[in-house]
């Protein structure tokens, strides 16, 4: 008798598509270097990015930003960043980020355009926070559902769909290259809270992204 087996497990979604096995850090993180990143009034983090230009797609210089963006959202704890957040122009961002049913989603999206919500989705109110709004968080309504699509750093047709917090860092991110931060969402008595938490909080964070970075730096290889 043998037992029973078990189906296979899905390691992660990545860009889209369930993998069996994934490494604990995406491998982008390893060849990639930590970029400061960018805080709430910042000029690059309150305008519209720019659509990243087909001559780009494939080429190191796109290559290169996405390695860097996710040592750096790693170095920071976070689990989205787009790339206004380390001081770019263009319209993307990457993530590492759980749904509610505990599923990992990873990837990256250039030119992401999110899916217009459906007016029967639930609106979900919890708990947010933003590597650019370093220290606080904040309660906001977001869609239960999300999809965006765009293309991957070869130019690739990209559609990530996701519900809970991944939706949430879907919206999050979304936002972000459309220069929007979660804090412009809130009341403006919630923002005024949020951003002087933020000044109380800002210089721990800061000093625990250098120990982390430092961490990285012993943990992964190059
Ligand atoms: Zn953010």
């Amino acid at each position: 008798m043998s037992e029973q087996s078990t189906p296979a497990q899905v390691a992660a979604v990545v860009q889209g598509r369930e993998v069996a096995d994934y490494p604990v850090l995406a491998p982008e993180a390893a060849r990639g270097r930590v970029r400061a990143i960018t805080a709430r009034g910042e000029e690059v983090l309150h305008r519209r990015g720019v659509d990243v230009p087909d001559e780009m797609l494939g080429g190191a210089e796109l290559a290169r930003l996405i390695d860097d963006m996710f040592r750096t959202m790693y170095a920071a704890e976070g689990v989205g960043l787009a790339g206004s957040q380390v001081g770019v122009g263009w319209r993307l961002f990457v993530y590492d980020c759980p749904d509610d049913d505990g599923v990992r989603h990873v990837g990256h999206v250039v030119n992401p355009v999110l899916e217009a919500r459906d007016p029967d989705d639930a609106v979900v109110v919890e708990n947010e926070g933003c590597l650019s709004v370093p220290g606080p968080h904040a309660e906001l309504g977001r869609a239960e559902h999300a999809t965006v699509r765009g293309v991957d750093r070869d130019g690739g047709p990209v559609v990530v769909s996701g519900s809970g917090y991944f939706a949430r860092c879907l919206q999050h991110e979304t936002d972000h290259t459309l220069g929007k931060l979660y804090v412009d969402r809130l009341s403006a008595r919630e923002r005024k809270r949020v951003l002087k938490k933020m000044n109380e909080m800002s210089e721990g964070v800061f000093e625990r992204r250098r120990v982390r970075a430092k961490e990285l730096e012993e943990e992964l290889p190059g």
